[in-house]
Protein backbone atom coordinates (compact mmCIF):
# COMPACT_ATOMS: atom_id res chain seq x y z
CA UNK A 1 0.00 0.00 0.00
CA UNK A 2 1.57 3.76 -0.97
CA UNK A 3 2.37 5.79 1.99
CA UNK A 4 -0.33 8.59 1.11
CA UNK A 5 -3.58 5.66 1.18
CA UNK A 6 -2.18 4.22 4.71
CA UNK A 7 -2.23 7.43 6.43
CA UNK A 8 -5.81 8.87 4.80
CA UNK A 9 -7.05 5.44 6.48
CA UNK A 10 -5.15 5.32 9.81
CA UNK A 11 -6.37 9.23 10.12
CA UNK A 12 -9.71 8.08 9.16
CA UNK A 13 -9.66 5.63 11.70
CA UNK A 14 -8.53 7.60 14.37
CA UNK A 15 -6.08 5.83 15.86
CA UNK A 16 -4.34 2.03 16.09
CA UNK A 17 -3.54 -0.95 18.32
CA UNK A 18 -0.18 -1.46 19.55
CA UNK A 19 1.43 -5.15 19.69
CA UNK A 20 4.91 -5.84 20.86
CA UNK A 21 7.31 -3.91 22.80
CA UNK A 22 7.77 0.21 21.99
CA UNK A 23 11.11 1.74 22.62
CA UNK A 24 11.89 4.85 25.14
CA UNK A 25 10.40 8.01 24.97
CA UNK A 26 7.73 7.04 22.47
CA UNK A 27 4.68 8.09 24.09
CA UNK A 28 3.58 11.47 23.42
CA UNK A 29 3.07 13.04 26.35
CA UNK A 30 -0.94 13.36 27.07
CA UNK A 31 -0.43 16.90 29.25
CA UNK A 32 1.63 18.92 28.07
CA UNK A 33 0.87 19.42 24.23
CA UNK A 34 -2.74 20.44 21.76
CA UNK A 35 -5.09 18.21 22.11
CA UNK A 36 -4.12 17.03 25.33
CA UNK A 37 -6.26 13.71 26.23
CA UNK A 38 -6.75 10.32 25.81
CA UNK A 39 -4.20 7.46 26.40
CA UNK A 40 -1.67 8.81 24.59
CA UNK A 41 -0.23 8.36 20.91
CA UNK A 42 3.15 7.10 19.17
CA UNK A 43 4.88 8.34 15.76
CA UNK A 44 5.79 6.25 13.00
CA UNK A 45 7.79 7.66 10.15
CA UNK A 46 8.94 5.64 6.79
CA UNK A 47 11.66 8.40 6.75
CA UNK A 48 9.85 10.70 5.18
CA UNK A 49 6.20 11.10 5.89
CA UNK A 50 4.87 10.52 9.97
CA UNK A 51 1.80 9.92 11.51
CA UNK A 52 0.39 10.17 14.92
CA UNK A 53 -1.03 6.61 16.10
CA UNK A 54 -3.89 7.53 19.23
CA UNK A 55 -3.05 4.01 20.92
CA UNK A 56 -6.85 2.14 20.84
CA UNK A 57 -7.65 -0.89 21.94
CA UNK A 58 -9.84 -2.54 18.67
CA UNK A 59 -9.82 -1.08 15.16
CA UNK A 60 -8.20 -2.09 12.13
CA UNK A 61 -4.98 -0.88 11.78
CA UNK A 62 -2.03 -2.20 13.48
CA UNK A 63 1.47 -1.45 14.73
CA UNK A 64 4.28 -4.12 15.33
CA UNK A 65 6.80 -2.25 17.26
CA UNK A 66 10.46 -2.93 18.51
CA UNK A 67 12.54 -1.74 20.91
CA UNK A 68 15.36 -0.77 18.35
CA UNK A 69 12.51 1.74 17.12
CA UNK A 70 12.29 -0.40 14.15
CA UNK A 71 8.08 -1.19 13.17
CA UNK A 72 5.82 -2.26 10.73
CA UNK A 73 2.40 -0.65 10.26
CA UNK A 74 -0.56 -2.86 8.81
CA UNK A 75 -3.53 -2.43 7.27
CA UNK A 76 -6.07 -4.72 5.62
CA UNK A 77 -2.87 -7.31 4.68
CA UNK A 78 -0.97 -4.47 3.98
CA UNK A 79 2.28 -3.76 5.60
CA UNK A 80 4.23 -0.79 5.40
CA UNK A 81 7.87 -0.63 7.33
CA UNK A 82 9.08 2.15 9.09
CA UNK A 83 10.20 3.47 12.84
CA UNK A 84 8.64 4.78 15.85
CA UNK A 85 10.07 7.95 16.52
CA UNK A 86 11.39 9.28 19.63
CA UNK A 87 8.91 12.19 21.30
CA UNK A 88 9.73 15.65 22.79
CA UNK A 89 6.90 17.12 24.43
CA UNK A 90 3.45 16.10 22.50
CA UNK A 91 5.42 15.38 19.07
CA UNK A 92 8.65 14.19 17.46
CA UNK A 93 11.62 16.55 17.71
CA UNK A 94 9.69 20.05 19.21
CA UNK A 95 8.77 20.71 22.97
CA UNK A 96 5.49 21.70 22.10
CA UNK A 97 3.27 23.33 25.42
CA UNK A 98 0.01 24.27 26.03
CA UNK A 99 0.85 27.26 28.33
CA UNK A 100 -2.62 27.54 29.30
CA UNK A 101 -4.66 24.17 29.68
CA UNK A 102 -8.07 25.54 30.54
CA UNK A 103 -10.21 27.97 28.18
CA UNK A 104 -13.42 30.27 29.39
CA UNK A 105 -14.74 29.74 25.74
CA UNK A 106 -16.20 26.75 24.30
CA UNK A 107 -15.64 25.87 20.84
CA UNK A 108 -17.26 23.20 20.33
CA UNK A 109 -14.65 20.97 18.94
CA UNK A 110 -12.16 21.25 21.48
CA UNK A 111 -11.22 19.28 24.69
CA UNK A 112 -9.64 22.35 26.73
CA UNK A 113 -12.67 24.12 28.77
CA UNK A 114 -13.08 20.38 29.83
CA UNK A 115 -9.44 20.20 31.45
CA UNK A 116 -9.59 23.59 33.62
CA UNK A 117 -6.21 22.78 34.15
CA UNK A 118 -3.98 25.61 35.72
CA UNK A 119 -1.84 27.67 33.83
CA UNK A 120 1.65 26.54 33.56
CA UNK A 121 3.88 28.82 35.33
CA UNK A 122 7.32 30.50 33.46
CA UNK A 123 9.58 28.27 35.48
CA UNK A 124 7.14 25.06 34.76
CA UNK A 125 7.51 25.67 30.77
CA UNK A 126 11.49 25.92 31.27
CA UNK A 127 11.86 22.73 33.33
CA UNK A 128 9.46 21.07 30.52
CA UNK A 129 12.01 21.85 27.65
CA UNK A 130 14.95 21.57 29.79
CA UNK A 131 13.41 18.09 30.62
CA UNK A 132 13.21 17.17 26.54
CA UNK A 133 16.32 19.91 25.65
CA UNK A 134 18.41 16.59 24.22
CA UNK A 135 16.07 15.71 21.90
CA UNK A 136 14.22 18.70 20.32
CA UNK A 137 14.89 21.02 17.55
CA UNK A 138 12.42 23.44 17.92
CA UNK A 139 9.63 25.07 21.00
CA UNK A 140 5.59 25.74 20.12
CA UNK A 141 3.38 27.59 22.00
CA UNK A 142 -0.46 27.37 22.37
CA UNK A 143 -2.85 28.12 25.21
CA UNK A 144 -6.70 28.75 25.25
CA UNK A 145 -7.73 31.39 27.19
CA UNK A 146 -7.83 32.01 30.61
CA UNK A 147 -9.26 35.40 31.34
CA UNK A 148 -9.13 37.30 27.77
CA UNK A 149 -7.78 37.03 24.50
CA UNK A 150 -5.19 40.50 25.42
CA UNK A 151 -4.16 38.91 28.93
CA UNK A 152 -3.49 35.49 27.21
CA UNK A 153 -1.49 37.49 24.80
CA UNK A 154 0.71 39.03 27.26
CA UNK A 155 1.42 36.15 29.59
CA UNK A 156 2.47 33.62 26.44
CA UNK A 157 5.02 36.97 25.59
CA UNK A 158 6.41 36.78 29.04
CA UNK A 159 6.57 32.82 28.11
CA UNK A 160 8.48 33.46 24.95
CA UNK A 161 10.71 35.86 26.65
CA UNK A 162 12.32 33.34 29.07
CA UNK A 163 11.90 30.57 26.85
CA UNK A 164 14.65 32.03 24.28
CA UNK A 165 17.48 31.69 26.56
CA UNK A 166 17.49 27.94 24.70
CA UNK A 167 18.18 29.47 21.82
CA UNK A 168 16.00 26.77 19.49
CA UNK A 169 13.35 28.61 16.91
CA UNK A 170 9.94 29.62 18.33
CA UNK A 171 6.52 28.96 17.43
CA UNK A 172 3.36 30.19 18.36
CA UNK A 173 -0.26 29.28 18.04
CA UNK A 174 -3.01 31.42 20.42
CA UNK A 175 -5.41 33.56 19.42
CA UNK A 176 -5.14 36.41 18.64
CA UNK A 177 -5.34 40.42 19.51
CA UNK A 178 -4.88 42.71 17.31
CA UNK A 179 -1.44 43.60 17.86
CA UNK A 180 -0.12 40.01 18.35
CA UNK A 181 1.48 39.10 14.73
CA UNK A 182 3.82 41.96 15.57
CA UNK A 183 4.41 41.98 19.21
CA UNK A 184 5.52 37.55 18.40
CA UNK A 185 7.75 38.79 15.67
CA UNK A 186 9.74 41.41 17.87
CA UNK A 187 10.10 38.93 20.13
CA UNK A 188 12.09 36.52 17.67
CA UNK A 189 9.12 33.78 16.94
CA UNK A 190 9.43 32.82 13.93
CA UNK A 191 6.24 30.84 12.83
CA UNK A 192 2.59 31.77 13.61
CA UNK A 193 -0.50 29.87 13.53
CA UNK A 194 -3.57 31.49 13.87
CA UNK A 195 -6.50 29.41 13.13
CA UNK A 196 -9.49 29.49 11.37
CA UNK A 197 -10.90 26.46 12.32
CA UNK A 198 -13.92 26.43 9.78
CA UNK A 199 -13.96 26.63 6.47
CA UNK A 200 -16.84 29.31 6.83
CA UNK A 201 -17.69 32.83 8.95
CA UNK A 202 -20.94 30.97 9.63
CA UNK A 203 -19.56 27.71 10.81
CA UNK A 204 -17.11 29.49 13.13
CA UNK A 205 -19.92 31.22 14.72
CA UNK A 206 -21.76 28.11 15.64
CA UNK A 207 -18.30 26.30 16.63
CA UNK A 208 -16.37 28.97 18.53
CA UNK A 209 -19.02 31.19 20.16
CA UNK A 210 -18.14 34.70 20.96
CA UNK A 211 -14.60 34.79 18.97
CA UNK A 212 -14.50 36.95 15.74
CA UNK A 213 -13.60 35.19 12.57
CA UNK A 214 -12.29 38.69 11.13
CA UNK A 215 -9.49 39.01 13.79
CA UNK A 216 -8.18 35.84 13.10
CA UNK A 217 -8.35 36.65 9.07
CA UNK A 218 -6.94 39.93 9.78
CA UNK A 219 -3.91 38.31 11.95
CA UNK A 220 -2.89 36.07 8.97
CA UNK A 221 -3.13 39.03 6.62
CA UNK A 222 -0.40 41.01 8.71
CA UNK A 223 1.84 37.99 9.73
CA UNK A 224 2.27 36.96 6.41
CA UNK A 225 4.67 40.41 5.41
CA UNK A 226 6.43 39.53 9.16
CA UNK A 227 7.34 36.02 9.26
CA UNK A 228 7.23 35.41 5.10
CA UNK A 229 4.99 33.00 3.31
CA UNK A 230 5.45 29.30 4.21
CA UNK A 231 5.68 30.51 7.88
CA UNK A 232 2.31 31.38 8.61
CA UNK A 233 -0.53 28.42 9.20
CA UNK A 234 -4.18 28.14 9.94
CA UNK A 235 -5.54 25.51 11.29
CA UNK A 236 -9.52 24.17 9.07
CA UNK A 237 -11.06 21.41 10.27
CA UNK A 238 -12.35 19.20 7.83
CA UNK A 239 -15.83 17.39 8.80
CA UNK A 240 -17.85 20.09 10.87
CA UNK A 241 -20.42 20.46 8.09
CA UNK A 242 -18.58 22.41 5.38
CA UNK A 243 -19.58 21.42 1.24
CA UNK A 244 -16.89 20.73 -0.66
CA UNK A 245 -16.76 23.65 -2.39
CA UNK A 246 -16.73 25.82 1.22
CA UNK A 247 -13.73 23.97 1.85
CA UNK A 248 -12.48 24.62 -1.46
CA UNK A 249 -12.90 28.29 -1.22
CA UNK A 250 -11.32 28.71 2.26
CA UNK A 251 -8.17 26.71 0.82
CA UNK A 252 -8.31 29.23 -2.12
CA UNK A 253 -8.58 32.28 0.35
CA UNK A 254 -5.95 31.18 2.73
CA UNK A 255 -3.13 30.24 -0.30
CA UNK A 256 -4.27 33.27 -1.52
CA UNK A 257 -3.12 35.65 1.05
CA UNK A 258 0.12 33.67 1.75
CA UNK A 259 -0.98 31.19 4.68
CA UNK A 260 -0.35 27.53 4.71
CA UNK A 261 -3.40 25.82 5.41
CA UNK A 262 -3.34 22.95 7.77
CA UNK A 263 -6.40 20.59 6.87
CA UNK A 264 -7.11 19.21 10.49
CA UNK A 265 -9.59 15.65 10.00
CA UNK A 266 -11.74 16.78 12.57
CA UNK A 267 -11.41 14.52 16.00
CA UNK A 268 -14.73 13.33 16.84
CA UNK A 269 -14.59 15.02 20.61
CA UNK A 270 -16.39 16.86 23.39
CA UNK A 271 -19.32 18.09 21.42
CA UNK A 272 -18.66 16.70 18.73
CA UNK A 273 -18.38 13.57 20.03
CA UNK A 274 -21.14 12.53 18.04
CA UNK A 275 -19.91 13.66 14.45
CA UNK A 276 -18.15 11.27 11.96
CA UNK A 277 -14.90 11.72 11.38
CA UNK A 278 -14.21 12.41 7.87
CA UNK A 279 -13.07 9.59 5.37
CA UNK A 280 -10.00 8.76 3.35
CA UNK A 281 -11.38 10.54 -0.02
CA UNK A 282 -11.97 13.67 1.37
CA UNK A 283 -9.57 13.64 2.81
CA UNK A 284 -7.63 13.07 -0.17
CA UNK A 285 -9.30 15.23 -2.62
CA UNK A 286 -9.02 18.14 0.10
CA UNK A 287 -5.17 17.53 0.35
CA UNK A 288 -4.79 17.30 -3.58
CA UNK A 289 -6.69 20.41 -3.93
CA UNK A 290 -4.11 22.58 -1.87
CA UNK A 291 -1.06 20.88 -3.41
CA UNK A 292 -2.46 22.24 -6.85
CA UNK A 293 -3.34 25.59 -5.12
CA UNK A 294 0.58 25.88 -3.32
CA UNK A 295 2.08 24.72 -6.53
CA UNK A 296 0.21 27.63 -8.48
CA UNK A 297 1.37 30.38 -5.61
CA UNK A 298 4.83 28.84 -5.02
CA UNK A 299 5.00 28.26 -1.77
CA UNK A 300 4.13 25.28 0.90
CA UNK A 301 4.79 24.18 4.49
CA UNK A 302 8.30 22.37 3.70
CA UNK A 303 10.15 25.08 4.93
CA UNK A 304 8.47 24.91 8.95
CA UNK A 305 10.49 24.34 11.32
CA UNK A 306 8.23 24.65 13.98
CA UNK A 307 4.54 23.38 15.13
CA UNK A 308 1.79 20.79 12.73
CA UNK A 309 3.44 21.92 9.52
CA UNK A 310 6.88 20.73 10.61
CA UNK A 311 5.09 17.98 12.33
CA UNK A 312 2.50 16.77 9.99
CA UNK A 313 1.35 13.44 11.95
CA UNK A 314 -2.22 14.69 12.08
CA UNK A 315 -2.87 15.68 8.74
CA UNK A 316 -2.04 15.21 5.19
CA UNK A 317 0.46 17.50 4.06
CA UNK A 318 1.15 17.86 0.02
CA UNK A 319 4.87 18.48 1.10
CA UNK A 320 5.84 15.66 2.32
CA UNK A 321 2.76 13.20 1.99
CA UNK A 322 1.79 13.09 -1.49
S1 LIG B 1 0.40 17.69 13.64
FE1 LIG B 1 0.21 19.28 15.22
S2 LIG B 1 -1.41 18.57 16.61
FE2 LIG B 1 -0.73 16.79 15.38
S3 LIG B 1 0.84 15.81 16.64
FE3 LIG B 1 1.89 17.17 15.25
S4 LIG B 1 2.11 19.10 16.36
FE4 LIG B 1 0.56 17.89 17.40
Amino acid sequence: MQWTRMKEEVLAAGGCRVRGRLPDHAIADSTAGPGASGSGAVFFSNGKGRVRLPVTDEGPITLLARPDRRALLEYAGQVIAGEVEPVGLHCPRQAFITVTPACRFRCRYCTVPAQEERRRSIEECLALVEGVRDRVEAIALTSGIAESVEEEEDYVCDVVRALGRFGLPIGVSIFPAPDTPRRLHALGVVEVKFNLETATPDLFERYCPGLPYDRVLGALASSVPLFGRGHVFSNVIIGLGETWTELADCIDLLVGMGVVPVLRPLNPVAECRDCERPGPDLLDRAARHLKAKLQEAGFDGSGAVTMCAACTGCDIAPWRDL
